[in-house]
């Protein structure tokens, strides 16, 4: 089984930032990562992404509230951030709490900022085919990592355990666009593990730790984990068990050091993209 690691993807997609930078004059683009609360796994992406610029040569600052932050208090910050002419692209960390209203965000964000692609403006770009906008970077993430190890799509059945808005569902248009055909399964799905051995691509995005088993794999599978979970033991796992899944595909993504690791530089891609069209439009 070979590993598909994301470390190789990254710095492929580093290379393609850095001849973006160079073009710039020297400027140096600027992400705002806006975090409401201190949760572990938002300090940690936060942490992750703020020194994946900067390895990248771009700049990174963390824009933080407390948890109890008002929807008036935030939606008037959150307005000064996208406005802010310093400020190329914004990253915020989610899920909200209860108290924000993260649809009335989503629908404030500028979309030329908008890099993960929340806003109803790049969430229809993405379903329409459209390259033009910014995809959810994870999503992103897997098309670039099979395309970098030049596994073609086009005619392949792929199958996809989950359907959020995050991942699930931006990855099934990704993947349509590149003419997969494309089954997405969720918590209603019967016979889960038959439907998951169709996949000559499966895609693992369902947050359950090692749930996707070798009984969910077909024989020579390209097996995805898009998964970051914490096990019993403290310890970093995907939504697949690789140890079993490795006995039956032919290639498939460890966790660490798969996905997470590509979704940072789409993320750094997409900021240097932003920078550049922002520019473009001033001059
Ligand atoms: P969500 O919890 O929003 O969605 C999970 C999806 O999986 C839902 O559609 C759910 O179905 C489905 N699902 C859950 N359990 C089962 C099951 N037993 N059988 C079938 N389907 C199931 O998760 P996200 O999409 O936000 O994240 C998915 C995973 O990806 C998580 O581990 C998360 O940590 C990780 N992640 C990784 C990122 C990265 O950069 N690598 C970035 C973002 C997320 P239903 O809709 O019916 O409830």
């Amino acid at each position: 089984m070979v590993l598909l690691k994301g470390a190789e993807v990254s710095a492929k997609i580093r290379e393609e930032v850095e001849r973006q930078l160079a073009a710039m004059d020297g400027y140096v683009p600027v992400l705002a990562v806006v975090r409401v609360g201190e949760r572990p796994d938002d300090l940690s992406y936060e942490k992750s992404a703020l020194a994946r610029m900067k390895k990248f040569g771009m700049d990174a600052v963390s824009v933080s509230f407390p948890a109890d932050v008002d929807m008036e208090v935030f939606r008037r910050e959150f307005s000064g951030i996208n406005e802010d002419p310093r400020i190329d692209g914004i990253l915020l960390l989610r899920p909200l709490p209860p108290q924000l209203d993260e649809k009335e965000i989503r629908r404030m964000i500028c979309p030329e900022k908008d890099l993960d692609g929340i806003c109803p403006e790049n969430i229809a770009k993405v379903f329409e085919g459209d390259e033009t906008g910014f995809a959810p970077c994870t999503a992103e993430a897997v098309i670039r990592l099979l395309k970098a190890y030049e596994i073609p799509l086009e005619g392949k059945r792929a199958v996809i355990v989950g359907r959020s808005m995050v991942v699930g569902r931006p990855l099934a248009m990704l993947l349509l666009k590149e003419n997969a055909t494309v089954t997405v399964c969720h918590t209603r799905t019967k016979e889960l593990e038959a439907v998951c051995r169709q996949g000559e691509i499966l895609v693992a995005a369902a947050g359950r730790p090692r749930m996707i088993t070798g009984e969910f794999a077909g024989d020579g599978a390209i097996a995805v984990d898009v998964g970051i979970n914490v096990d019993e033991n403290g310890n970093l796992c995907g939504d697949m068990d690789l140890d079993s899944v490795g006995k039956k595909a032919a290639m498939a993504t460890p966790v660490p050091g798969g996905i997470g690791a590509v979704t940072t530089a789409v993320l750094a891609e997409h900021l240097a993209r932003a920078a550049a069209s922002r520019r473009k439009k001033r001059n």
